[in-house]
């Protein structure tokens, strides 16, 4: 089984997917970018394949009424996104140690994406937040 670890800057909070990573989607949305100071390079596990090793320094904040981001509350790391549907559980990618054996996949939420760059990377552009990346099943 897969096993991937991940940890915000200052070493606070730190994790373990034991399942397999969806690749990445990339969004540009407004509030991803004011909270990153970019946009979010985000892949996701299932739930139940996240333990939270170490989580003296984490916090949620509810940035929708769809969803909370946990981020390091000393660093300000931004770590996971977490639909209330419980359906998955965003990581932001660059929290996790290499190699992750994903790769980039497609981009949501174009119509919101910034003017100080480009995205000539041939992924698919969305408008809006549906995609059709998904999870791996867990094998
Ligand atoms: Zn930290
Ligand atoms: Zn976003």
């Amino acid at each position: 089984m897969p096993l991937t670890k991940g940890r915000c800057q200052c070493g606070g909070v730190e994790f373990t997917v034991n399942g397999p990573l969806r690749d990445v989607v990339y969004c540009h949305c407004k509030m991803c970018r004011r909270l990153t100071g970019h946009l979010v390079a985000a892949t996701a596990c299932a739930p139940s394949h996240l333990s939270i090793d170490r989580s003296g320094t984490l916090r949620w904040y509810a940035s929708s009424p769809e969803a909370n981001r946990g981020f390091c509350g000393n660093c300000g790391s931004n770590l996971f996104w977490k639909p209330v549907s419980g359906s998955h559980v965003s990581i932001l990618a660059g929290t996790l140690d290499d190699p992750t054996g994903i790769q980039g996949a497609a981009h949501i939420h174009v119509e919101s994406k910034g003017d100080y760059y480009t995205l000539a990377d041939g992924l698919p552009q969305h408008h809006g937040g549906e995609h059709d990346v998904r999870l791996p099943e867990a094998g």
